[in-house]
């Protein structure tokens, strides 16, 4: 299976900045073994639609669980598909923690991007107590049979410790792995045969330095990215080692 490099910039960069940096990319990108895709803020989707390299995917960070109507300030799956996003992360422990998203609600973004063509990227992770605690691995399969009841098989796992996000602490990739497995098990019981082509991907402070041997991990199928995917060398670093 193709890793999927994700990147998600989170509340970064205006569409100016988005367009030098895709200008900056495409001068140097070549398509390697992994899928590479921008998961970018909604106001810049646009801009980098026009300006991305051939072969580079597009996402977005958030989608509405609702359709259409009055929910000020939301944007729908059907608004993300008409600009060409491919993808969607949704449930980042940053919108669970800071915009109180349920389970519930993950799942009903999932299924309202899968009806429209999108690919969502389910996040799921545990916090540090938790792990203290041992229950990692029951934790985050709980969050994950919530987060996926009634979506389709066409869809990316994100495991994304929390501990791990934006503090320089990645997991052990034998950490990673001990999830992803555990997920991919999950998934299996949900899927079935179909578990075989979802992608499983880790997410914790990874960069060129660590992301190979965090992905040659069997049941690893890529990274998702926060504070390396803002500098193209990075990017352009992580792309050349997977
Ligand atoms: P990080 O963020 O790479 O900066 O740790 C990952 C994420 O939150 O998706």
């Amino acid at each position: 299976m193709r890793n999927l490099l994700a990147l998600n910039w989170k509340m970064n960069k205006t569409p100016s900045e988005a367009r030098s940096w895709a200008a900056e990319l495409a001068e140097r990108f070549e398509e390697g073994d992994a899928e590479l895709a921008v998961m970018a803020p909604a106001v810049t989707i646009s801009t980098l639609a026009a300006n991305l390299p051939a072969g580079v995917g597009l996402g977005a960070q958030d989608v509405s669980a609702h359709d259409s109507g009055a929910y000020t300030g939301e944007v729908s799956a059907g608004m993300l598909a008409d600009l060409g996003v491919g993808y969607v992360v949704v449930g980042h422990s940053e919108r669970r923690d800071y915009h109180g998203e349920t389970d519930a609600v993950v799942a009903a973004k999932a299924k309202q991007a899968q009806a429209n063509g999108i690919v969502p990227i389910v996040c799921v992770g545990e916090k540090l107590d938790v792990r203290e605690k041992g229950e990692h691995v029951a934790y985050t399969l709980a969050q994950l049979a919530g987060s996926l009841a009634g979506v389709g098989a066409d869809v990316v796992v994100a495991y994304e410790p929390v501990w791990a996000i934006g503090t320089g602490k990645t997991a052990t990739a034998d950490d990673a792995e001990e999830l992803a497995a555990a997920i991919r098990g999950a998934l299996e019981q949900q899927y079935g045969k179909r578990a075989a082509e979802i992608r499983v991907l880790y997410g914790g402070s990874v960069k060129p330095d660590n992301i190979a041997s965090i992905c040659v991990k069997p049941n690893v199928n890529g990274a998702l990215v926060g504070g390396a995917s803002l500098k193209v060398a990075d990017v352009l670093g992580m792309n050349d080692a997977l």
